[in-house]
Formats: structure tokens, sequence, C-alpha cells
């Protein structure tokens, strides 16, 4: 019998109505566990919990809730290897990229700890004589985070820190496919001093927690990280009853390469930003635009790249590409592959599901070239390990080709010329860009977040979270 991994609700350890089961991608005879699902009365009870706890944890003191986030940080690092090992089990990202993930979480929480503390409003001049203006920030109420599998420690921690500093109360619903981080973080919570209710774990199905957390009248805001089409949905809902929403969505994210680039940085920034992390990155390249002087010699590089990477079980040492996450996930790339040769693009090398010693999703990394930027493998997002090459005559095609997109999330340019590099940080219409960088990882200090049909609402992440998880209060008094 695999462990039962209980809802944490009203500072309370519940079963839910049913429980589903957690299974190892790289290893499929592998059960990490039996997580709960909550049904609607769960979730509305956790609801109700965090409701309670508002009052008081909205007003209470700042140097308890300091605290109580940097123990949470200091936990979270110290066991960030052990953390970084479940986060591979459940979602099949390689051990480094496991335990880095899970440093950063213990990162996130450590530097909302300190932004308590650092909290400030302003004191402006009247427009009118004997009149003191002030402007304050103050908590929202009750938040509702909804988050998906492919950064399961790290999107669970970087929406419940800046929730809880701000003073507000949480019910967190962790993706279904991989919610034993998010449990492992509110098993920090649970002994870290937090009030009951204010914190609460929710997890269960989409359609019911989640459904239940967007409907619910007593959720002031709610805070999604997912795909478009379910965002879109919750968006709707939300701005029907005038709550507050915050969405980060897909991407489809171009990386440029100019004729003038370093090929070797060429080549690692876009196989690092492609392919890692199975590629099932929001911020991942999966559109490589080349102009047309270093096109072949770069199609040719990347391909020898992929094919000295180890696709592999992510829990072993060496392993560079993990497996895909789920057998529908496998599914869906496997059809991009042949939608992609169907439309004219020639698969240059990968796109092969690969038998490893363990039962897992394993597909090797794929490379088209000769796409088209009207093509559906350049235009929808895959989430897996495919990317395709683009052919540009030069810096402007390639430009217009990277904005040409319904996405803005993350954008790069790998080039030697300054002038190139800052033209397009100013006109690539992304929330985020790269020079010489891979488009996917970033900073956990400074805002995330995109544009277009990626983004929607205030930035998430650096100080720049405070927009979202408070609301501005001006107050006038008569001097
Ligand atoms: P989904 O949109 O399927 O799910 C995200 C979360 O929403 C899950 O917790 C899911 O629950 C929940 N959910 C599903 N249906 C509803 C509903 N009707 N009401 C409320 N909640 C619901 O995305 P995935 O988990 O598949 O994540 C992959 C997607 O996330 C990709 O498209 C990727 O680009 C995007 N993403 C974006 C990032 C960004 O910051 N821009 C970062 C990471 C991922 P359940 O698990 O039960 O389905």
């Amino acid at each position: 019998m695999a462990e039962l991994f209980r809802n944490f609700i009203a500072g309370e350890w519940v079963a839910g109505a049913t429980a589903s089961v957690n299974r190892n991608p790289s290893d499929t005879a592998d059960v990490v566990g039996e997580y709960a699902q909550a049904d609607a009365a769960q979730a509305k009870a956790a609801i109700a919990a965090a409701k309670r706890a508002f009052p008081a944890w909205s007003t209470g003191s700042i140097q308890e809730r300091a605290n109580i986030l940097e123990k949470v940080g200091a936990e979270i690092l110290a066991r960030k290897d052990e953390l970084g090992t479940l986060l591979s089990r459940e979602e099949g990202k390689t051990l480094p990229e496991g335990i880095g993930e899970a440093a950063r979480a213990g990162q996130i929480f450590r530097f909302f700890a300190g932004e308590v503390v650092r909290m400030a409003g302003e004191k402006v001049a009247s427009v009118r004589p004997g009149v003191d203006v002030e402007v304050t920030r103050e908590p929202l109420g009750v938040i509702g985070l909804i988050t998906p599998w492919n950064f399961p420690i790290a999107i669970p921690a970087w929406k419940i820190a800046p929730a809880l500093a701000y003073g507000n109360t949480v019910v967190c619903k962790p993706a279904d496919l991989a919610p034993g981080c998010a449990w492992a973080i509110a098993e920090i919570l649970s002994r870290a001093g937090l009030p009951p209710g204010v914190f609460n774990l929710a997890m269960g199905r989409g359609s019911v927690v989640g459904e239940a957390l967007v409907n619910d009248p007593d959720v002031t805001a709610l805070s999604f990280t997912g795909s478009v089409s379910t965002g879109r949905g919750i968006a709707a809902k939300a701005i029907a009853r005038m709550a507050k929403v915050q969405l980060e969505m897909g991407g489809k994210n171009p990386l440029v390469v100019l004729d003038d680039a370093d090929l070797p940085t060429a080549v690692n920034v876009a196989v690092q930003g492609s392919y890692y992390s199975t590629g099932q990155r929001c911020t991942a390249s999966s559109r490589l635009i080349v102009t047309a002087g270093i096109h072949d010699r770069f199609v040719a590089a990347v391909a020898d790249k992929l094919s000295t990477l180890r696709v592999d079980n992510a829990l072993l040492t060496g392993t560079d590409i993990g497996p895909v996450v789920d057998a529908s996930q496998l599914d869906i790339d496997l059809k991009y592959l042949e939608i992609g040769k169907g439309e004219g693009a020639r698969l240059v090398t990968g796109g092969e599901r690969l038998q490893r010693a363990t039962d897992g999703y394993y597909l090797s990394p794929a490379l088209f070239s000769e796409a088209g930027n009207a093509m559906r493998i350049a235009r929808e997002e895959i989430f897996g390990p495919v990317a395709c090459v683009i052919r540009a005559k030069d810096y402007d095609e390639a430009l217009a080709i990277a904005n040409d997109t319904e996405f803005g999330l993350s954008a790069g340019i790998v080039t030697t010329s300054l002038k190139h590099a800052t033209h397009f940080k100013r006109h690539a219409q992304a929330g985020m860009v790269m020079v010489n960088v891979p488009t996917a990882g970033v900073d956990y200090h400074v805002p995330f977040g995109g544009r277009k049909g990626s983004s929607y609402g205030p930035r998430e992440q650096g100080r720049y979270a405070a927009e979202f998880f408070t609301t501005v209060k001006t107050a006038y008094t008569a001097a």
C-alpha cells in the first residue's frame, strides 16, 4: 500500500473524498504515493478556514510573518537534495534540475521573508491646505492558487510566499499530476508556526477543487499558472464575479540566431533553452529563427549536440534529459511530430520513442528545419522536446518572425552585435528578453511574466508581486 498524503485544512491533515496515484514518469512501476482528492465540500471548508484566519493574520505581527517565511525557506534549502529528488521522481526533470528548482523555492521564501519588513507606503502633500495624504498597501483576503505540474515546487512557492508575506490567507490547489512537492511545502508550513487556516492545501481535480476556488465569492483573488485554455476559462468566470485574477500561461518563445553569433554559444543557448527539462517549460525556445549565413552550420551543430545527450531515468547520474511527464503529453508530442512532417518541415533528428531499463515516457529530442512560421509546429505550444528552425534572410526579418505569434512570454537573441542586441531588447514583444542566454532560466528576485496571450494581470515574483497580492489605499487626514 502506498502512503496516503492528506490535505491540510484549518490546521488539520484530512483525507480527501478520494485519492489519486502519483507515478514516476521515469519508471511507471514506481508509485510516489497516493494523494488525497478533495471534493467541492472540502474545498469549501478550506476557503472558509482561510476566511476565518484572515482578520488576525492580516493585521498581525510582521516580524512573526517574516520569521515564519524565513524558517520555511531555510528548511527547503537545507532539504533541497531530498526535495529535488522527490521533484525529479514525480515530474521527470533530471536530478540537478530538480535540486536547482527546490533551492529556488527556498530562496523565494527567504526573499519574501525580507519583503515583509521592507513594505512601505508613501506620504504625499495634499493639493488642499491642512490635509495629509497617505498611500498604503493592504492585503486582499483569501487567495486561490492554482498551479501546473511542470514546476511543481517553484511555482507553488512563488505564489504562496508573496501571498502570505503581504498578509493574505491561502488555499493552494496543485496539479493533480505532480502534487508531491506542494504537499512537502504544506508539511513544512504546517510546522512553521502559522495559525490554523492561514495556509490550506486542497489537492484534487481542477474541474472540482479549481472550479470551487474560481467560483467562490469568498476567494478574493486567483493566481493561476497553466495552459491557455484553462486560464481563459478561469479569467472569464473570475471577472464575471469581479475577482482579481492573474494568469501565467503558455509560450511559443523565439530564439533568434544571427550570422555574427558565436556558434558554440548559439548551440548551447538553443539546446539548453529548447530541450532541457524535456522542453516542458513555458519559457522554452521552440522557434529557432536563424539568419541565412549561419543557418546550415547551426542546424548541423545542434543536431550533433543533440546526438550526444543522454535521455534516460531522471534520477540517474549523467542523464541530460528525463522523460516526458505522462502518456497523454507523450501522445501530444508524437502527434505534433507527425503534424510537422505533414506540413513539410524536415525532421533533422530525434522524435523517437526510446526504451530504457525502466518503463517510462522517453522521447529523443527532435529538431525540425525548413519550418515556416505559419506551420502549426511554429504557432502552437507543444510542451515537449521539439523545436523547429525557421530561416530568415536578415535581422529585420528574424525580428518580424519572432514577434509574429499570439504569445509573448520570453524571447532571445544570440549575437555579438551590440546594435542588434539593443534593438532586440527594445522591440521583442515579450515580457522577458534574453541576450546570449537561454529563453528559459530566470532569477527569483525580479519580475516574471509575459505579454499578449501568455499572461494576464500583474507580474509575479520580486517586489512586483505586491501589485497582485495587495490593494492600494489612499487615506486623507485633516491636519
Ligand atoms: P492546465 O491548464 O491543464 O492545469 C493547470 C492547473 O489548472 C492544474 O492545477 C489543473 O488541475 C487546474 N485546472 C484544470 N482545469 C481547471 C478548471 N476548470 N478550473 C480551475 N482549475 C483548473 O496546465 P498543465 O498543468 O497541463 O500545465 C502545462 C501548461 O502550463 C502549459 O501550457 C504551460 O505553458 C503552462 N505554464 C505556464 C507557465 C507560465 O508561467 N507562463 C509556467 C508553467 C507552465 P488538474 O491538475 O486537475 O488538471
